[in-house]
């Protein structure tokens, strides 16, 4: 059975790896043009296949066929080759999006929610959040309610992201700030790359409920095989997937005190899981030309602290590798957000006397003490989980994969 992804520009989709769970069918990327798209679904030699952007609403015309959901949204993501070649259009989003709601856990009825964008998956979220017996308010750059007048809607309960803002490679902007908002439960954005959009990141730091898209992916792509197969799959096989996604494409990230063992045990890290390595400073030595003494030396700390800003920001970005940051990253809170919008930061803690200090500018004989005392709370900030390294820098790897249930 041949299925796939039909789009313009597909990227590195994560259609494929989902898929391979799902069913026992090839799963191929159909990158296509506007001329194409006739020519393709006519003559085609698909059995099913999932549309994304922009082409949902573009393939109703081919289909002989919708079944109600596609019908009521105005929006096919799922096609399915019946035995007599003709096309039937199905809408997955809707059931993908409902599972997110769910998973949220948040209580909704009855509240107002806003959702930002007026494209297709704001359709889906408004027709499934009007079902659950929401108010909903569209938030559209041209339309009545806008971004400029946010005041109308303080009272919102619910926020949910449908427009591309925030997403890779465009990572750090946000569509809203959270601060209008003081009922507000919960934030779901549709994004799930990065896994944690800087919407997303203002949310958790409210204590709201926030969820990143990728639930909704890999739910839709469960119904989506479901047609294509004509067999049930339990809805269980959805955390199952989206555990192990989520898991391969978190970065791995170490901080803590120069000299901790950050670069050693991240090498081990990476050669054990077969992720790529990145050392800040390394990458920071590269793009300035000289070594970190030198660039302390001639240019000074700040100078540094931003060249370190500026490398975390484009490693941060990145999903599956692992990053050892420089000791004093923590002392930029920037760092935090850029770190952790797609990784889990690991400090490894190492007694002071252990700590080397040749060629580390900053770690003199007596300052070590000090530095120590002034950076602890900030790398307790920064941190999801603690290990010490004072063994054997196999043991501490092995803990750090343990600890992140890192299958290798
Ligand atoms: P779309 O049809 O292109 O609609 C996006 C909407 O966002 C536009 O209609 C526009 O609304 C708004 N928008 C676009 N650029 C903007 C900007 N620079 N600033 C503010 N608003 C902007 O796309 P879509 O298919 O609805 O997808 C929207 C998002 O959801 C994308 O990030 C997509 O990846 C994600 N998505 C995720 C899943 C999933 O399974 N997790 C499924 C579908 C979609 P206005 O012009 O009215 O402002």
């Amino acid at each position: 059975m041949e299925c796939g992804l039909l789009g313009e520009k597909l990227g590195h989709s994560y259609s494929p790896a989902i898929h391979k769970f799902l069913g026992n069918y090839t799963y191929s990327l159909y990158e296509k043009k506007p001329e194409e798209l006739e020519d393709f679904l006519k003559n085609g030699s698909f059995s099913g296949l999932n549309v994304t952007i922009p082409y949902k609403k573009a393939v109703i015309p081919y289909c002989a066929a919708l079944t109600p959901v596609a019908q009521q949204l105005g929006a096919v993501n799922t096609i399915v080759r019946k035995q007599d070649g003709t096309l039937i259009g199905h809408n997955t989003d809707y059931f993908g999006f409902s599972a997110m709601v769910k998973r949220s856990g948040l209580c909704l009825f009855g509240k107002k929610a806003l959702v930002l964008g007026s494209g297709g998956a704001s359709n889906t979220a408004v027709a499934v959040l009007k079902q659950l017996g929401m108010t909903t308010i569209v938030i559209s750059r041209s339309g009545e309610n806008n971004y400029h007048n946010l005041h109308r809607h303080t009272d919102a309960a619910l926020i949910v992201n449908a427009t591309p803002v925030g997403m890779y490679p465009n990572c750090g902007s946000s569509p809203v700030s959270l601060d209008y908002f003081s009922n507000l439960e919960g934030v779901l954005d549709l994004i799930y790359n990065p896994a944690r959009t800087q919407l997303l990141m203002e949310a958790e730091a409210r204590g709201l409920a926030a969820e990143n898209g990728l639930w909704m992916l890999v739910a839709q792509a469960k119904e989506s095989a479901e047609w294509f197969t004509g067999r049930h799959i339990p809805n269980e096989i959805i955390s199952v997937i989206y555990r192990q996604l989520r898991q391969t494409m978190e970065n791995i990230v170490l901080i803590g005190m120069p000299g901790c063992g950050k670069t050693t045990i991240g090498k081990l890290l990476a050669e054990k899981t077969g992720r790529d390595f990145f050392d800040t400073d390394s990458v920071i030595e590269h793009s300035a030309g000289m070594s970190i003494p030198k660039i302390f030396a001639t240019k000074g700390e700040n100078v540094f602290r931003s060249l370190e800003t500026n490398a975390i920001s484009q490693l941060g970005k990145r999903s599956g590798v692992v990053i050892a940051t420089g000791g004093g990253c923590v002392t930029r809170e920037e760092n935090y957000s850029l770190l952790h919008q797609n990784g889990i930061l690991i400090w490894l803690e190492r007694e002071i006397d252990s700590l080397p200090i040749l060629g580390r500018p900053l770690s003199q004989p007596g300052k070590l003490a000090q530095m120590y005392a002034s950076r602890k709370p900030l790398y307790e900030k920064f941190a999801d989980y603690v290990l010490s390294n004072n063994g054997a820098p196999e043991k501490t790897a092995f803990r750090i994969l343990e600890k992140l249930e890192v299958s290798i």
